[in-house]
């Protein structure tokens, strides 16, 4: 706030701040819940979070720490206590109704009565936007799974259905893409597969993304930048800086900067070693 009002005060600032403003803008946010019992609990509290233009933001954290709760707050299901976020300069239930929010949680199931191509075309129909074959199409082919286009969800495996959920997140070209533990229910080797899918996928469409998981292997392979929070109340403790190049290789898992980078991260989700 204090930098904003400075920033105003000096003309000579204002093209570097149009440039700099953040695509998801997380500001001083707090989050309440009520629960059953009329007592209140504080989801998060006074979590800052800028991610940039075309960005690949991790969200790390241990379970219960509001890694959902700020998704959720991005993408308009929730309302923030406290503070303000915004997407692109603009709150996020304005960006929800114009349909310019991917979305792909682990509770967005696919429809198991459509086809997989009719799953992808969805947004289309909600939207009322005529169905685009030729981007449904080049997003099956994304995600690898053209052939698959009549399929029900019920015939592919976990990973395929994860990939037809982000080809139908990304398939009206959002302005941020929002994935919330998308590989979580996934075993280790599969998990491993998609986290390299992901990033070809990322590296054709560049959108601003935020990814929530609690891997941190996943979050330092797939993220220029991975936040860390800590829990009751969740806030932000820690933000690194990613310093591999792309296109990123299994390999790099065995580099000593990336266990270096991995230790540190790993530090940082358990404080005095508590599980
Ligand atoms: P994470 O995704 O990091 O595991 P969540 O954002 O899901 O954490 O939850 C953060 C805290 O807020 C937890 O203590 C959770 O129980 C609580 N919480 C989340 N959603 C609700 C809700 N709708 N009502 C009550 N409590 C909630
Ligand atoms: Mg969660």
């Amino acid at each position: 706030m204090m930098q904003e009002k400075s920033a105003l005060i000096l003309p000579t600032e204002q093209p570097e701040i149009s440039q700099e403003q953040p695509a998801i803008h997380v500001d001083r946010v707090g989050k309440t819940f009520t629960l059953n019992d009329g007592t209140e609990l504080s989801a998060i509290d006074e979590v800052d979070l800028k991610i940039g233009k075309g960005e690949f933001v991790a969200l790390l954290g241990p379970s219960g720490c509001g890694k959902s709760t700020i998704l959720r707050l991005v993408a308009a299901l929730e309302q923030a206590s406290k503070g303000r976020v915004s997407v692109e300069g603009r709150e996020p239930r304005e960006l929800s109704k114009a349909h310019r929010l991917g979305v792909a949680f682990q509770d967005h199931a696919l429809l198991p009565w459509l086809t997989i191509e009719d799953n992808v075309a969805l947004p289309f129909k909600v939207s009322g936007k005529p169905v685009d074959q030729a981007r449904i199409g080049y997003l099956l082919d994304l995600v690898g799974l053209r052939g698959f286009e009549t399929a029900r969800p019920r015939q592919l495996s976990g990973g395929m259905r994860q990939r037809v959920s982000i080809a139908r997140a990304l398939v009206l070209h959002p302005d941020v893409l929002l994935l919330d533990e998308p590989f979580g229910a996934l075993d280790a080797v599969t998990r491993r597969h998609m986290n390299v899918e992901l990033q070809r996928i990322w590296s054709e469409e560049r959108i601003t993304t935020l990814l929530v998981t609690h891997a941190v292997e996943e979050a330092l392979f797939l993220a220029d930048r991975v936040v860390v929070m800590s829990g009751r109340p969740g806030r932000v403790i820690k933000s690194i800086d990613v310093p591999f190049a792309r296109p990123r290789l299994p390999e790099m898992q065995r580099l000593a900067e990336f266990h270096h980078i991995a230790d540190e991260l790993t530090l940082a989700l358990e404080p005095g070693g508590q599980h």
